[in-house]
């Protein structure tokens, strides 16, 4: 075991990733202390967590939030909000590694400042490398911090890597269950609800990641994180739909060997690997029980399920493609939520979007949250328009 006890960030603490995070840590006081806590608008939830795990600091969406959280804890609680709070949450002196799971495009900068900080990071916020990928694994080279996977597949994908050789990989398989409209007809699919949409047969995840996962949107910035964070070309990702969710993703060797992680559906299993790298810990998932199991893997259908291409094409675009396409689609899936496009819209409005995108160079986070307001702005006026 290791001699000093791990400071962790967890930005993003109320949400799915967070609880899980503060589930595996509630298992090991001795290994893990919570040293700051960023959370958004659930401030229940949040109160709930900081009397359990007593943080130093804490930050909270607004600062009407903030100063409850005074009013209830006192001074002796440091806390923050807005932009800055969980930048401020990510840099603690005391962190020694951040767990970066704000959803959205807000993970971005707390997540670069807290590599810039040279902590260590444990990555659930896929969008910080779809918006920036290459100058993100440029600063994460440049201080010398570790960043590990805890999304399933690329937790799976680091795990299959582990003692080989880069130059032997021929190829990456990423999984995808399939989502809730995997055996849905095209007709079926241009109806569906967001009750549907958000009623995913293997995870219990926030929203907008749920309905990402019932376009295949969801692999798509999968794809693109997984090129940056293995520094693979789009060619040589694949993504095959395996609707046990067993196998979390694989790794297939020049000399025809696919090697491959399989556990129960269980975020704590990737959280936990993040958390003690190079160590392993109990998690808390059941153990896979291996009697009986069928494994299927399919081809993806791009007539029903049209956001994995765009992925690849923006990957393939570069530049700023990528961060546009992230744009775009939380802005979709955001409108159809509220009712106010259809399912079938949320590609139509990316495509819309990328169609006229002229992609720039991505030399800094400020390109990408260019381009990302760019994007948002045009994707707004194409839901407009397809309304
Ligand atoms: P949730 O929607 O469940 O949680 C999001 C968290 O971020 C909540 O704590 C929310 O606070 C907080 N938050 C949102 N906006 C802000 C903001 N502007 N400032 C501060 N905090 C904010 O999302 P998930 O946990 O499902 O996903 C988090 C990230 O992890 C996403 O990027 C997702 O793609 C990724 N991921 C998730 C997986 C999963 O199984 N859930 C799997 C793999 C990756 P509050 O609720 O208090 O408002
Ligand atoms: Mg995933």
């Amino acid at each position: 075991m290791s001699e000093k006890i791990k400071g962790l960030a967890i930005l993003g603490s109320t949400g799915s990733i967070g609880i899980n995070t503060l589930e595996v840590v509630r298992r090991h006081p001795e290994r893990f202390k919570v040293v700051s806590l960023a959370a958004g608008a659930n401030i229940g939830l949040l109160k709930k967590q900081i009397r359990e795990f007593s943080p130093i600091f804490v930050s909270a969406l607004t600062r009407e939030f903030e100063l409850e959280l005074k009013r209830t804890f006192g001074k002796r609680l440091k806390t923050g909000s807005g932009a800055d709070g969980p930048i401020q949450a990510a840099c603690h002196a005391e962190v020694d590694m951040a767990v970066s799971a704000i959803s959205g495009s807000s993970g971005l900068l707390p997540t670069m400042a807290a590599i810039r900080a040279g902590k260590d990071i444990a990555l659930a916020n896929k969008e910080t490398l779809v918006m920036a990928g290459p100058v993100v694994m440029d600063e994460v080279r440049r201080s010398g911090v570790r960043l590990l996977p805890v999304d399933s597949e690329h937790s799976a994908i680091f795990q299959a890597l582990a003692g080989h050789n880069a130059a032997d990989v021929r190829r990456i398989i990423l999984t995808a269950s399939g989502g809730p409209f995997l055996k849905a007809s095209f007709k079926g699919i241009k109806a569906a609800t967001p009750e549907q949409a958000l009623n995913h047969p293997r995870w219990k995840m926030g929203r907008k990641i749920t309905v990402d996962s019932a376009t295949l949107m969801n692999k798509g910035l999968e794809v693109i994180e997984a090129a940056f964070i293995f520094g693979l070309p789009a060619g040589k990702i694949s993504v095959f739909i395996h609707p046990q969710s067993i196998v979390h993703s694989m790794v297939e060797y020049i000399d025809g060997s696919i090697v491959a992680q399989l556990s129960t559906t269980d975020m704590k299993g990737p959280i936990a690997y993040a958390l003690s790298y190079p160590e392993r810990i109990a998690s808390g998932i059941s153990y896979l029980d291996l009697k009986g199991l069928s494994l299927e893997f399919k081809a993806p259908d791009p007539k029903r399920f049209p956001c994995l291409s765009l992925a690849y094409d923006a990957l393939k675009a570069g530049g700023t493609m990528p961060a546009a396409l992230n744009a775009a689609d939380e802005v979709a899936v955001e409108m159809f939520l509220k009712k106010r496009i259809g399912f079938t819209d949320i590609f139509k409005v990316i495509a819309g979007v990328l169609d006229e995108f002229k992609p720039a160079a991505m030399r800094s986070v400020e390109d990408a949250i260019e381009a990302d307001r760019l994007a948002r702005f045009k994707a707004l006026s194409l839901c407009g328009a397809v309304a």
